[in-house]
């Protein structure tokens, strides 16, 4: 088993900085007084694994250790008439090594082929089995695990078998919400019957009004953005027959409990639900009684646990050397990064700085138009620019394979986003780098972090 590797980074005072631009005098490159801080290896000792690790280039079939689907704590908040009649027990469930060997049209098997999935990740081979047979899930992931499509997956196959039904995806952000839209496209390609609609704040209505008027099988939205579609009576809930709700943890944390029970009551009781959290906070497991039926639960990995292949390092700092230190740790790493500031503001702030030592950098923060977030992030997908400046609107579902480096500017403010954030990195099997810089004002906010690492 890979043990987390917290590693204290030397600190690179030496390495040349990137050129200033005229008219900008170059920032001293040596003598720092900042100082390196081993942050407590126990956490990462006895951070308990569970599940599968994913590997390079494919995904690694489910392992025998693994814990399958956990027996579910959660009762059910459905009425017996709503219940399926008779569940497999959750011991019977087995995890399917292959794609082919799943109860899926051959139109599917052939966008997955093409899409080269090769092999189910750990969470697929959980999760997609299940579902196929009508059961509602409670899915626990770690971050870049699969887990679009193994909700898709099944939400296609089941609409294809029912042409009247219709699928909903409720997710907590934009980005989320397209990258969602992005795999069900490629899922999709050759199922025509399968048209979708993307509702998301931030856009005109008129384009998600005329996709609504095509009475699209799939929806995906945000949930501010639906509830304003079911305020207009421009969407009709009433033949959803498969819920997906993905990073609930995340919609809670957001506040949106409240659109949340608004959007369920709109949504016939009789369905199947799939949730999908990256971790089972007391709140998540009251909305999984509340709403799921019955799930089979599927854990991969524990979810406050970051991805095996990131090496984590930090770096004590005065909070006036931090732009110094990060320029220095910019010039000392190759490939991407994405840093994570506080505020919107001291992301605009870190970007102007940045670009006067004439980096490729782009900003993304909830403060920018939706246009300019998508600007940044393809000029950052298409690695015309290499350091992505955001806030926490970028710490969650953000898919970017290329992304090798997560500097933490900021520490993040709740301890959970410290590994969204640097689930960033280490996508799809590859690994990656996590630096965070730590003021002393911010040690308590560190603190937090080594002991979540530590309690999981
Ligand atoms: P997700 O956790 O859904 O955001 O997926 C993380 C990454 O894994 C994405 O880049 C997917 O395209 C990729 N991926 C998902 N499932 C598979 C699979 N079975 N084989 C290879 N790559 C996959």
């Amino acid at each position: 088993m890979q043990k987390n590797q917290f590693v204290v980074k030397a600190a690179n005072t030496t390495s040349p900085k990137p050129a200033p631009k005229a008219g900008y005098a170059a920032k001293p490159s040596a003598d720092h007084k900042y100082s390196h801080k081993r942050p407590d290896h126990k956490a990462a000792k006895s951070a308990p694994v569970i599940g599968s690790t994913v590997s390079k280039p494919n995904f690694k079939p489910q392992s025998k250790a693994t814990p399958l689907h956990m027996p579910a704590k959660t009762a059910h908040a459905h009425t017996a008439a709503s219940a399926p009649k008779a569940h497999a027990p959750q011991s019977a469930l087995k995890s399917v090594a292959r794609f082919q060997d799943l109860d899926v049209p051959v139109i599917l098997l052939d966008a997955i082929k093409s899409m080269n999935y090769e092999t189910p990740t750990p969470i697929q081979a959980q999760a997609i089995a299940p579902a196929l047979e009508g059961r509602d899930i409670l899915g626990c992931a770690q971050t870049g695990t699969g887990k679009t499509a193994a909700f898709l997956i099944p939400m296609v196959a089941q609409l294809l078998k029912n042409p009247e039904n219709t699928g909903l995806i409720l997710a907590p952000t934009r980005e989320l919400a397209a990258q969602i839209e992005t795999v069900l496209r490629d899922l999709t390609v050759n199922c025509k019957s399968l048209n979708h609609a993307v509702l998301i704040g931030g856009m005109s209505m008129q384009p998600q009004m005329r996709a609504l008027s095509k009475r699209p099988r799939i929806i995906i939205a945000t949930p501010g953005r639906l509830i304003d579609h079911i305020d207009r009576r421009t969407v009709s809930l009433l033949k959803c027959s498969f819920l997906v709700l993905d990073e609930a943890d995340r919609m809670l944390d957001m506040g949106f409990a409240p659109q949340l029970r608004e959007i369920l009551k709109t949504v016939p009781p009789k369905r199947q639900t799939l949730l999908f959290s990256a971790t089972l906070a007391p709140e998540v497991r009251k909305l999984t009684q509340n709403y799921l039926r019955n799930p089979v639960e599927v854990m991969v990995g524990t979810t406050s646990k970051p991805a095996e292949k990131i090496k984590q390092s930090s770096v004590s700092v005065d909070a006036k050397q931090k732009a110094d230190v990060l320029l220095d740790e910019i010039n000392a790493r190759k490939g991407s990064i994405i840093i994570f500031a506080r505020t919107q503001h001291r992301a605009d702030r870190l970007c102007r700085t940045l670009k006067t030592y004439n980096l490729d950098v782009g900003v993304i923060h909830g403060g920018k138009s939706q246009g300019q977030r998508n600007r940044a992030l393809q000029a950052f997908r298409d690695e015309e620019t290499r350091v992505l400046v955001a806030t926490d609107v970028a710490s969650r579902g953000l898919d970017i394979p290329h992304v090798a480096h997560v500097i933490n500017y900021d520490l993040p403010q709740q301890p959970e986003d410290y590994v969204h954030r640097i689930g960033r990195t280490a996508r799809a099997g590859e690994s990656g780098e996590a630096l965070s810089m730590i003021t002393p004002e911010e040690k308590h906010l560190w603190k937090k972090i080594t002991q979540l690492l530590q309690s999981q």
